[in-house]
């Protein structure tokens, strides 16, 4: 490869064998889900999720998609049952999306893609580690889920509103307080197959429970606003975004994230000075989404139309910009493998 490992046509999946030859081996994932061939296997037990005391610690952006990371020193979020026979920690989640809503998933149903796919990512606790557990067969246990744009889920708001402060890669930002069952559906029904990691080192160690019913996002929420809006280039205080950012969740772990953030505050201000001072300071406490929907209702301002994920860059500040968009590894051949459902 000429460089590292990514989504372009010079290092995207089709070359990664090259650095990474288990690409070609015979657990490799993400898989289409032909659910006709999925037989109900009844011994398969209902799963456990028990994310009520998730610890998140911090949001990152490593250059291909990001991760909200989680305290894993003790048994505070764990997956179990279904097909585990142990006790998996949660260590992070992530997303893999599209350039357009039509593609994005990793996994597909029936060869149906859908928009996004979120992978909250466990590791088996009878091994004493995360690096420990991927060169294990049973190391990892990820659940899948499907997003598809309709209804908000207010669970995601707080990831969507960090986001500004993570644009390129290498940032992060304090990121406590997330509760990841926020971006569950209401049914755990899945499917489940052994499989790898979709993105390099693709290590052959992880058991793959991808949930039936998909998660919807509104439109308006995949996306934080841009410049360009009334009001855009108008000169705002470092400060001013810092609190912004602190107050929806997130703490900016460098100030030079305040300028990627910078439309956004511009675009609110902008907003806020047509209210009277109440609205305003109402408006302020609201998440961002309702003092859209308020400006829609009001006429005052346009529609957000850009999605968030879709504003984030692969590449590092100052580098030439590379949107990320279409972060996903298509399906690889089943090898024989039988994906189980847990449900007739
Ligand atoms: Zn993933």
């Amino acid at each position: 490869m000429s460089h590292h490992w990514g989504y372009g046509p010079h290092n995207g999946p089709e070359h990664w064998h090259k650095d990474f030859p288990i690409a070609k081996s015979n657990r490799q994932s993400p898989v289409d889900i032909d659910t006709k061939a999925a037989a109900h296997d009844p011994a398969l037990k209902p799963l456990t999720v028990s994310y009520e005391r998730a610890a998140s610690k911090r949001i990152l952006n490593n250059g291909h998609a990001f991760n909200v990371e989680f305290d894993d020193s003790q048994d505070t979020a764990v997956l179990k049952g279904g097909p585990l026979a142990d006790t998996y920690r949660l260590v992070q989640f992530h997303f893999h999306w599209g350039s357009s809503d039509g593609q994005g998933s990793e996994h597909r149903v029936d060869q149906k893609k859908y928009a996004a796919e979120l992978h909250l990512v466990h590791w088996n606790t009878k091994y004493p580690d995360f690096g420990t557990a991927v060169k294990q067969p049973d190391g990892l246990a990820v659940l899948g889920v499907f997003l598809k744009v309709g209804d908000a889920k207010p669970g995601l708001q707080k990831v969507i509103d960090a986001l500004a402060c993570i644009k390129t890669k290498g940032k992060s930002a304090a990121f406590p307080g997330f509760d990841p069952c926020g971006l569950l559906p209401g049914s755990l029904d899945y499917w489940t197959y052994p499989g790898s990691l979709t993105t390099p080192p693709l290590l052959e160690c992880v058991t793959w429970i991808v949930l039936r019913e998909p998660i919807s996002v509104s439109s308006e929420q995949v996306g934080f606003p841009t410049a360009g809006g009334p009001g855009a280039g108008a000169v705002e205080s470092a400060d001013l975004v810092s609190s912004w950012c602190s107050g929806r969740g997130a703490v900016c772990a460098e100030k030079p994230c305040a300028m990627t953030f910078m439309p956004k505050v511009t675009r609110v201000r902008t907003l806020l000075s047509s209210l009277t001072a109440d609205e305003g300071e109402r408006a302020w406490q609201k998440p961002l989404n309702s003092v859209h929907a308020a400006s829609v209702a009001g006429g005052r301002d346009r529609p957000l139309a850009i999605t968030a994920f879709r504003k984030l860059s692969f590449n590092k500040e100052g580098e030439a910009e590379e949107p990320m968009v279409d972060n996903w590894r298509p399906p690889q051949p089943l090898h024989g493998r039988q994906v189980r459902a847990s449900f007739q």
